[in-house]
């Protein structure tokens, strides 16, 4: 019996052959590719300006940048997430100020930023979390009036839905990643998408030190134009190799979602049946790629959730602990915010729990995965 892992690429032949390619041209760093994946990208996410980056955590950062927030503003952030959600704010001088999220769906709402809000707020992270897509419009209709920019935070979102269009389309600026643990991979690399040129067209100057020339065009030609650095800069560009990959990934987007939706719906089909497990599912307002398939475990289950992950464990299936809250982490010890301060996001943290979904994923890999849940149940019937 061999291990079942929680997340894994989809990667083959045709993105070696696209790094090949990239190789034999002689050209590796930001270029064509990069050019290429951005086309590519915006056309599939149906977003206006796509720029790529070196991770979602550098898009955030560029995306902070670009709306204006600046030292002593307020970012609305949800403890909930991956921390770089919560991180990139101070990047900027801001404060992050943590929101609870709903106890379904796993986000932010009007009703819990509407209380986070204060003179000082500036901008709204909402993020898509586990892909499950956040009530953007409430957000906006909220924020937009009160001139706080919506960043949605899409890391996890690439083929979920939000009213029959991709995530990210209805807003104003939006960021991705494309990390092995995401839906489709460059190895590390984000993007910001925004429907704004100016963003755009600034987002594109601060990842490559804000260079009025860029490199690909200083190299493209024998005398060099000479350049200015018009505002302090950083390097966040993704390379040509990565870009590569990105494209052949994004080929493959819809079979992977079509794929992933198919496995969490027999998962679903039996969860349902067993007592004290909720898994996640679509919200009313657009579909999931199941990024993460979040399981919540509760009374009547016999098992607490560390006793389902070490019940898992045991028979070499590989699960992970549900989402982290960033405000019970030593980095944000500083805010003083005590056990149940955002009791929502504690609750969803302890009590859930991911399990194995991939491309790949077997049947009989699944099966497994199946056969343990209803064994902790203590139910008989399909122990093996
Ligand atoms: C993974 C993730 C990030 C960070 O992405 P990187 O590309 O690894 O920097 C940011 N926000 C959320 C919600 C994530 O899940």
């Amino acid at each position: 019996m061999s291990r079942v892992n929680v997340m894994q690429p989809w990667l083959g032949k045709e993105e070696v052959a696209a790094l090949t390619e990239v190789i034999s041209s002689g050209w590796i760093a930001q270029g064509p590719q990069v050019a290429s994946f951005e086309a590519t990208f915006a056309r599939v996410q149906q977003a206006e300006h796509a720029v790529a980056v070196s991770s979602c955590t550098t898009a955030l950062h560029l995306a902070l940048e670009v709306a204006g927030v600046r030292l002593g503003d307020e970012v609305v952030v949800p403890s909930f997430s991956f921390i770089a959600t919560a991180n990139a704010p101070t990047y900027v001088g801001a404060r992050p100020v943590f929101a609870d999220v709903d106890p379904v769906t796993g986000n932010l709402t009007a009703a819990t930023v509407e209380r986070a809000l204060t003179e000082r707020t500036r901008a709204v992270i909402a993020v898509d979390q586990g892909g499950v897509p956040v009530a953007l419009d409430e957000l906006r209709a909220l924020c937009d009036p009160r001139g706080i920019v919506v960043i949605e935070d899409a890391a996890c979102g690439a083929g979920s839905t939000y009213h029959g269009r991709p995530v990210g389309a209805g807003a104003e600026i939006a960021v991705w990643s494309f990390h092995p643990r995401k839906i489709v991979t460059t190895g590390e690399g984000g993007m910001v998408t925004t429907s704004r040129a100016d963003w755009a067209d600034r987002a594109r100057r601060l990842r490559e030190h804000s260079m009025s020339v860029s490199a690909a065009d200083r190299h493209g030609s024998t005398l060099a134009p000479a350049e200015e650095y018009t505002e302090i800069g950083f390097n966040y560009r993704m390379t040509d190799l990565q870009a590569a990959v990105g494209i052949v990934q994004l080929r493959k987007l819809s079979e992977i979602i079509e794929r992933r939706r198919e496995l969490a719906e027999v998962y679903t089909k039996y969860i349902n049946d067993i007592d004290g497990l909720r898994p996640v599912a679509d919200p009313a307002w657009g579909t999931t790629n199941f990024q993460s398939y979040w399981v919540e475990v509760s009374d009547p289950y016999p098992l607490d959730r560390d006793g389902l992950l070490a019940h898992l464990a045991s028979v070499d299936i590989s699960a992970r602990r549900g989402i982290m809250t960033a405000h019970r982490q030593p980095a944000y010890a500083h805010e003083g915010l005590g056990p149940g301060s955002l009791p929502v996001s504690e609750q969803l943290s302890d009590t859930t729990l991911i399990l194995p979904l991939f491309h790949q994923m077997s049947v009989g890999e699944q099966s497994r995965v199946i056969a343990a849940l209803i064994s902790g149940s203590g139910e008989e019937r399909w122990t093996t």
